[in-house]
């Protein structure tokens, strides 16, 4: 499969993940290479490449899977913030061609971002 991705794997079963947060529209586990003490990547179930492809879910399940990573990082505990980032792109730095957000953590995180 040229697309597949190791996200594609990951929601098949194929390799493991440490999962922090499932529901019916997203998956989330812990980023193997973290960028702060809490670090967790929530992909939706049904694929999408990119966050520039956003239009191609259906309001519904974009509604969905905001709320999915609203509820991984409620379960996280991360009581004094958090932050959410889509990369996209090649400027992004997306490596990973499945829509995937961020959720960073348990440190001050600084801005810009870099
Ligand atoms: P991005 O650079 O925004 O595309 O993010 C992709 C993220 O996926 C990176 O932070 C990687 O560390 C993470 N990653 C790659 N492979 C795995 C894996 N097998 N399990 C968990 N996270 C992964």
């Amino acid at each position: 499969m040229a697309d597949d991705t190791i996200f594609d794997k990951i929601i098949r079963g194929e390799i493991p993940a440490d999962i922090v947060y499932e529901d019916e529209a997203v998956l989330a586990f812990r980023d193997i290479n973290p960028q702060a003490p809490v670090h967790v990547v929530v992909i939706p179930k049904k694929k999408i490449t990119g966050f520039d492809k956003i239009s191609e879910f259906s309001a519904d399940f974009a509604g969905r899977y905001m709320s999915g990573v609203a509820a991984a990082a409620a379960k996280l505990g991360l009581k004094d913030g958090y932050r959410v980032v889509f990369n996209n792109g090649k400027d992004g730095q997306q490596t990973v061609e499945y829509i995937h957000a961020h959720i960073l953590g348990g440190r001050q995180l600084g801005w810009p971002p870099g």
